[in-house]
């Protein structure tokens, strides 16, 4: 008999930018110079205080040996600050935080803790894929809610039939939102809470933007909702604020039994993260926050020159006030797939049609502001040139 994978990733959906990496490989091989504004990945290195912060935590013996399997205790204090601070939230370092190797990594194993096979858990689409393929290795099912632009790209969750809502553990959230750039309130957190309290529903809130904004109102955390802890666990990463996608390091936080249910799975899967970059991640939370607030800036400015440009083509985007994504309408009469390869093939600028997050993603396109100003201003001008 030939090896053979296992049925839990043959049932992994097919990989939807396939067609488009090799429309993308084709037309530089016709010598076409391309902008890739594809991938969500900070363009700009970490900040240069946290990097030294690494360099002398590396050359301590003391941090060479395997960390805590939660994370060192000065962390989770740090953590717990954190969400004080900005939030309002108090938190038992000790049992209502643990660390991640990467946010990505905590969503991916977070099921395994609680979703039975046959299972359900609520995913919004378009959304991160990591929801639905971390509920199918779980041997759960994921129950797709659309995200509309009507309703803000929120989820209709009162929509989901009462028979799936019997078997469903998990609720998905992630605001502000990949893709759209979506934010929510306290209130919409507040009703969602209820709800999942009314259902035995555990919010599981990725909050990986919330601090890539050029807004001076903190986005608020479904923390926030008193009594939320019941029923929620919030995920959040350096990745994205300090320009740490490739350092992999992030935090959970809520309530303990999710936080025990978490931490009892990676225990027997990882080792925890390096506590070096423990003492960078705790810098970059620490130290003065002017890097944060700049890059913010910066990505506003990257949106308003790109934004300029389509605008010239006659396209509209969704306006938004966070992330480093731009939500950009398909010209009427075309797919996000025949709009992302005409891009590509007259204009040279490689962007994510919109149904590669999920089917209520047709009609759209993701385009990351991950390239200086100048590289989208000239991307902006070839898409501006475009006749639709
Ligand atoms: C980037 C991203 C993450 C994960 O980031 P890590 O680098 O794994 O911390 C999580 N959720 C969303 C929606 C993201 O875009």
């Amino acid at each position: 008999m030939p090896i053979e994978f296992s049925e839990r990733l043959l049932a992994l959906p097919p990989y939807l930018f396939k067609e488009l990496d090799r429309l993308r490989d084709e037309a530089r091989e016709r010598g076409m110079s391309i902008i890739d504004l594809g991938v969500g990945d900070p363009d700009r290195p970490t900040p240069n205080r946290i990097i030294a912060a690494l360099a002398k935590a590396a050359e301590n013996a003391e941090n060479h040996q395997y960390p805590v399997y939660s994370g060192m205790n000065s962390f989770l204090g740090v953590v717990a600050n954190w969400y004080k601070e900005r939030h309002g939230v108090t938190l038992d370092p000790k049992t209502e935080v643990c660390s991640l190797i990467g946010s990505k990594e905590g969503l991916a194993h977070f099921p395994l803790a609680f979703v039975n096979p046959g299972d359900v858990t609520l995913v919004p689409e378009p959304a991160y894929p990591v929801y639905s393929s971390s509920t199918l290795f779980a041997g759960g099912k994921a129950y797709y809610m659309p995200l509309l632009e009507k309703n803000g790209f929120w989820p209709d969750y009162k929509a989901v039939p009462a028979d799936v809502l019997k078997k469903a553990k998990i609720i998905w959230v992630n605001y502000p939102n990949n893709p759209t750039g979506a934010s929510t309130t306290l209130e919409r957190y507040s009703e969602l809470i209820e709800f999942a309290r009314r259902n035995d529903l555990i919010v599981v809130s990725d909050a990986a933007y919330s601090e890539v904004t050029w807004n001076d109102r903190p986005h608020p955390s479904a923390l926030e909702v008193p009594g939320a802890k019941d029923v929620v666990i919030e995920f959040h990463s350096l990745s994205k604020t300090y320009n740490m996608t490739g350092w992999r390091v992030g935090w959970a936080a809520g309530g303990a039994k999710q936080i025990r249910g978490l931490g009892l799975v990676k225990s027997n899967i990882d080792s925890g993260v390096f506590q070096a970059v423990q003492w960078a991640a705790m810098e970059a939370l620490e130290g003065p926050q002017d890097c944060v607030k700049s890059m913010g800036q910066l990505y506003k400015e990257r949106r308003e020159t790109l934004i300029k440009g389509l605008t010239k083509a006659g396209l509209e985007v969704f306006p938004t006030e966070y992330t480093f994504y731009v939500w950009l309408k398909a010209p009427k009469g075309l797919t996000s797939a025949e709009f992302a390869s005409r891009v590509l093939n007259e204009a040279g600028v490689v962007i994510t049609p919109g149904n590669g997050f999920g089917p209520s993603g047709e009609g759209w396109a993701r385009i990351a502001l991950v390239q200086e100003a100048s590289t989208l201003s000239e991307a902006a001008e070839r898409i501006g040139s475009l006749k639709f």
